[in-house]
């Protein structure tokens, strides 16, 4: 406790690290108190707009941040972007602790000629955002129908998401909370081939067994097979750990569905690095081709999983090469996080390298004095991180790993705050920096929001945004029908 009064906690972000950080603090620290500050007027982060509307499953962890919000002791504070709207320096005197939680808002790019310029590319997260119905990537309105060929840079789930989303017969999307308008473009969709290509090898794809499944097992959607000369033969297979090797099994026997009678197909190339994308010079920026080059496992010893690609030569020196027809491109290469506006002026330095928050890996969040220098408080203690401030989730990790690992990584933050705070017990606010906080929280915060004409949406204002989805939803026989538009939901809540 802080004294008399209550803990104060603002995490940034409402997605699983948010969500999962929040159970933790509340749950163990009897007088915490959190308002969960969120850029968008609804919650979940990618728990809502990343997970595919066909894994619905997975969205499980949504009742789970529901029960957490129920608690008296949380306070949602949606609609505001936290650094562009609020700066973080109106939170900051409020506060015991702030938490990083905003996730990973951009894409990696692959940096090849046509891949702004051209129509009919993408990145796989404005699609993702597209058909989940991110108000952000609303109005993309892909390209679906100009070619019958998909190419998708990246071999991760999301590419695989991507993939069995175009794959999928829209019959069976319909019943999912994809958007709508999404509905209706897929099923004009034209694309009847989806190729997945990746820069390394089989034994090096990030895709999991779960995903590949979900798409052998595609009904009427065959899948050609993989060249021999890139897959590990049955001697390395065997040797491989259990869940690899599964996978490589798996791969290895294809899909039931027979090429004759499929209406689509999908197929995985490896060892290819992208080039360039090509136009037709009749219709100017009208994909035609996507270019690539080949690589190579060290020869060697080419089956090793953690084998190194280098650039395929021909003999005659000339980059062995390759193009792939096709009308869509998606790249899915990787998200990025970004420094929120004002983070400097917390003494926070963006790792802009790694893409996230320095950290010492359980949550704090590093002080640039690291090298070399500490920094002393006023008990005395050195320390090289900066009180208060913490992160979690893909803006601490990096954007990889699932939401059940997302959930560890957010406990060991709020275990690490807990013990920050034991330990500095009575030295006063902001954990450890004396007579930084007012506690007051949202209550001294909301007079700036307010002067800046901010409308923030509450919990209750979510359920009501989510009771009418729900509805919507119900009379189109799907879960939910999600609102696309920022404006739209305001209007709902009046
Ligand atoms: P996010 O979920 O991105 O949450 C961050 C939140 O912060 C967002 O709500 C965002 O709007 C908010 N925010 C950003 N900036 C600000 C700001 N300035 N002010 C206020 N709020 C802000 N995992 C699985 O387990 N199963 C799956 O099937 C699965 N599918 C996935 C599919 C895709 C396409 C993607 C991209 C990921 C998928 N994942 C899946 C991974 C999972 O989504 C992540 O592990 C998890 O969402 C990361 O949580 P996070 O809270 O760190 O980030």
């Amino acid at each position: 406790a802080v004294g008399e009064r209550p803990f104060r906690v603002a995490i940034v972000g409402s997605g699983p690290a948010g969500f999962y950080a929040a159970a933790r603090l509340l749950s163990k620290q009897n007088d915490a108190v959190v308002d969960m500050y969120e850029k968008l007027p609804v919650p979940f982060g990618l728990a809502r707009y990343g997970v595919a509307p066909d894994h619905p499953e997975v969205k499980n962890c949504e009742e789970k941040f529901e029960e957490v919000a129920t608690s008296s002791r949380f306070n949602f504070v949606g609609n505001i972007d936290i650094g562009n709207d609020l700066p973080l320096s109106s939170l900051k005197p409020h506060y015991d602790a702030i938490l990083f939680a905003y996730g990973a808002s951009e894409d990696k790019e692959l940096g090849i000629p046509g891949e702004k310029a051209l129509r009919s590319v993408y990145s796989a997260r404005s699609f993702v955002g597209w058909y989940n119905g991110l108000p952000e990537h609303r109005d993309l309105d892909p390209d679906l129908s100009s070619g019958e060929d998909a190419v998708i840079v990246g071999q991760g789930n999301v590419a695989l998401d991507v993939a069995r989303i175009l794959l999928t017969d829209v019959d069976i999307l319909r019943k999912t909370d994809i958007a709508s308008h999404a509905v209706e473009a897929l099923a004009k969709s034209k694309i009847k081939r989806v190729r997945v290509v990746g820069r390394r090898g089989p034994l090096q794809a990030a895709f999991t067994i779960k995903e590949a499944r979900e798409l052998l097992q595609l009904p009427s959607v065959s899948f050609e097979l993989i060249r021999k000369e890139v897959f590990p033969p049955d001697e390395v297979i065997n040797g491989l750990p259990r869940a690899q090797k599964r996978l490589m099994q798996l791969l290895a026997k294809g899909s039931a569905t027979d090429p004759q009678t499929a209406t689509k197909s999908w197929a995985l190339d490896f060892l290819l690095s992208p080039k360039c994308l090509n136009w037709d010079p009749i219709h100017p920026y009208h994909l035609t081709h996507a270019h690539f080059c080949r690589n190579e496992l060290d020869p060697s010893d080419p089956f090793n999983p953690s084998a190194k690609v280098t650039p395929k030569h021909l003999s005659s020196g000339l980059r062995a090469e390759v193009k792939l027809p096709c009308s869509v491109f998606f790249r899915s290469v990787g998200y990025k996080s970004l420094p929120l506006p004002g983070l400097e002026d917390l003494g926070i330095q963006f790792d802009e390298q790694r893409g996230i928050i320095p950290n010492d890996g359980f949550g704090r969040v590093k002080s640039p004095l690291e090298s070399g220098e500490t920094q002393k408080l006023p008990d005395g203690s050195l320390i090289s991180h900066l009180p208060g401030l913490y992160c979690a989730g893909w803006v601490k990790r990096g954007p990889t790993g699932v939401i059940a690992s997302t959930m560890t990584d957010a406990f060991t933050t709020v275990d690490t705050i807990l013990q920050d705070l034991a330990s500095h017990q009575g030295s006063g606010s902001m954990l450890h920096a004396p007579g930084h906080s007012t506690g007051l929280g949202w209550d001294g915060v909301k007079a700036e929001a307010d002067r800046r004409g901010l409308r923030a949406t509450s919990w209750q204002d979510w359920r009501r945004i989510d009771a009418v989805e729900r509805e919507k939803g119900q009379e189109k026989g799907k879960v939910r029908e999600k609102i696309t538009r920022v404006q739209d939901m305001l209007d709902v809540v009046g």
